[in-house]
This record gives C-alpha cells, structure tokens and sequence, in this order.
C-alpha cells in the first residue's frame, strides 16, 4: 500500500475513481442527485461533493453510510451555510437520518420513471447513467408497474409515535447536536428531518425557564393531533402552503426533479386530493403529554399537567412503591375531567396505564 495515502484518501478511493471516471467522460456535472447510501463516504468527500466546482449536486444522499465522521460533517455543513460566505452552496437537500431505501422503489415525485434503469446505491441524474460496474452492489430497481398498488401516505404523516424507528423504538433518532446543524442551514439546505415546531422552543412564547433548546421532532402526530382540539398551536404544517423548512424531505429521493419540493411532496393516496396537515413535535415537548403505547397526545394549550412533573420526581424514587404509587394515580384518575392527570409514566390513564396496571395487581392480590 502506497504509504502517502491518507485515511481519506483510503475510505474515500473507491467513490473518487468513479467520480474521475464520469469528469473524463463530461458527466459529473449533470449529476444532480446522488445517492451514496451504505457506502464508504468520509466527511471530506462530503465537502468536495458540496464544494468543490466539478460538482453540481443538488439533492445527496448518504444514509447509513461507513467511515463517515459525524462531528466532521456538522463542521462541512456549518462551514458551507456559514453567514460570510459569498454565495449559497449548490446543495439543497441531504438525506442523511433515514434507513435505506429498501430497494430503489420508484416513487410517484418521479413520474417520469418507469423504465427501472435507475439503482439504489448508484447516482443518477438527467442524462447521466453510471457504468455497469455498480451495478453488483447496487439493489434491483422495481419498475413502477410492478407497484401496481395505491400508495400509502408517507410515514411522517401517517405514523402517530416515533417517526425514525421502526416499531416506535427511539434508537435511530438523530443526536441532540444535529438541531444546531438544521437551524444553522435552515432556508438553504433541507433534510430528512425538521426541528420541532412547539411552543416551548419560542423564546416570544415561553419563559426563559421554560425553554427549551432547538431540537429535532421526533414523534409524529399525524393529521389527528391533540385529542381534544385535534390540531397543535403553533399549527399543523400544511404543504404548498407553508415553508420548505417545516417538511422533512421524503424517502426515496428523487431521482429527477432534483428539487426540494419535489423530494417534500408526500405521495398521496388516490382518495386524498391534497395532503393532510402534519404536525411534529420532540420528545422533550411531549414528556407527560404522550401516551407512548397508544399515541394519544394532549396539547399545551388543551391541557396543564397538573402536577405531574412535581410528582414523577417524587414519586419515582426508589424507596417509593407501588402501593404509594397508585393511591395517588387513583386520586388523579377521580379528580375532575379538567385537572386530571392524563399521562403517568408514558402511559395515558385513561386507558394504557389501567390496562398496565390490572396484572400487576392480580398478581399482588391474587
Ligand atoms: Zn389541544
Ligand atoms: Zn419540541
Ligand atoms: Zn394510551
């Protein structure tokens, strides 16, 4: 191995061959989106892809890729958005928090798709096709005709729980640094995620006591909201009205519009004519407020917490017991509908904490 090879130069070899192999043929230009998912993707070839003249990418993708440093990518994107720079940097979307595609589903923003030509791995772009050496690593492409079925409203709108796992875990969601990078780059580069939108990051809304750090919505609400105005208050997000900036960008990514719009616009189910509204919120804002077993959510203007928060630090210690804790889950569940107490422990009262809460006293008792 030639000892003057950097780490870079290493993990970042095999993708800069083909890029050297598309410049000679007049064709890396053309590529405007580019999709590196699963790859060997170092923070610096980021930067090149990002700023460097060959290229002209406008929507990259590089979820779950290798070898890639995180704090070295928030430094390329924080310097690319930075306030002194002279122009805007010709990036406009990454999608970097999401799975994988699957397989390299065609997707109804790419109408013009059918021919199944395009790979997942492999980078496309109008005019530009990619030699057939990626093909072996790339996964089959689906010819939109084999769908054949109406799709379902992407995730974000549909899912009521966390919208980066699957199965509601939390594991994927993206570290708390990451909001710092969205709101630096927002209104310049879109990702596969938003900030939260609630209340409690508004320093015009909230008490300085009270609020809380930029952070990225997590837990999706779908169109329904809050049980008991059906809506959120800092307002849903409703598309092709609202800003780029409250819309996550939607897996797969397009192949040819390469614009942001395209890749936000969800794919709606024929008996939707427009998309519903979405509302996203973090999981700090929906502590006490969500039910984690079956979805339900109560707003900050519909409901107070009553004293929950006082009484999780109370009553969570390790010398309190069941007993202790469910004589006063008892008196919050009996007191009137307007104060009572809705989510214990993740759990709404009204119904998942009761249901929890029958075996355990079956078995005490029984
Ligand atoms: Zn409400
Ligand atoms: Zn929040
Ligand atoms: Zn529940």
């Amino acid at each position: 191995m030639d000892e003057s090879l950097t780490e870079d130069d290493f993990y970042s070899g095999p993708l800069r061959g083909i890029f050297s192999k598309l410049e000679r043929q007049h064709l890396i230009f053309n590529v405007k989106t580019m999709i590196l998912d699963g790859l060997s993707v170092p923070a610096e070839l980021v930067r090149d892809i990002i700023v460097d003249d060959r290229f002209n990418v406008k929507i990259l993708s590089i979820r779950k890729v290798t070898n890639m440093n995180q704090r070295g990518l928030q430094s390329v994107l924080r310097y690319v958005v930075r306030p002194s720079a002279s122009s805007l940097p010709r990036l406009k979307g990454l999608y970097l928090f999401g799975h994988k595609d699957a397989a390299a589903t065609p997707s109804s923003r790419d109408t013009s798709m059918s021919s199944g030509r395009i790979s997942a791995g492999v980078m496309s772009s109008e005019g530009a096709q990619i030699g057939a050496e990626w093909n072996a690593r790339s996964e089959v492409a689906l010819s939109a005709a084999l769908l054949g079925h109406d799709q379902p409203l992407e995730e974000w709108w549909r899912t009521r729980g966390n919208v980066f796992g699957p199965n509601n875990t939390i594991k994927d969601t993206p570290s708390s640094d990451w909001a710092d990078i969205l709101l630096a780059c927002q209104g310049v580069i879109a990702f596969d995620a938003v900030l939260c939108r609630g209340p409690r990051h508004d320093p015009s809304q909230t008490a300085p006591e009270r609020l809380l750090r930029p952070a990225i919505a997590s837990i999706g609400f779908g169109a329904r909201g809050c049980e008991i105005c059906g809506s959120c208050p800092e307002q849903p997000a409703v598309f092709d009205r609202d800003a780029d900036c409250y819309f996550p960008l939607l897996a797969p990514p397009p192949l040819h519009a390469s614009t942001i719009r395209s890749a936000q616009r969800p794919t709606l189910p024929q008996s939707l004519e427009t998309p519903p509204p979405l509302i996203l919120r973090c999981t700090e804002c929906v502590r006490d407020r969500w039910c984690q077993r079956c979805n339900k959510w109560w707003c900050e203007n519909c409901y107070e917490e009553p004293f929950s928060r006082a009484k999780r630090q109370h009553h969570n210690s390790p010398e309190d017991g069941f007993q202790e804790d469910s004589g006063w889950i008892a008196e919050a569940m009996n007191s009137n509908a307007g104060t009572a107490v809705k989510v214990y422990s993740n759990l709404c009262v009204e119904s998942c904490l009761v249901s929890e809460m029958l075996p355990v006293a079956d078995g005490m008792w029984g």
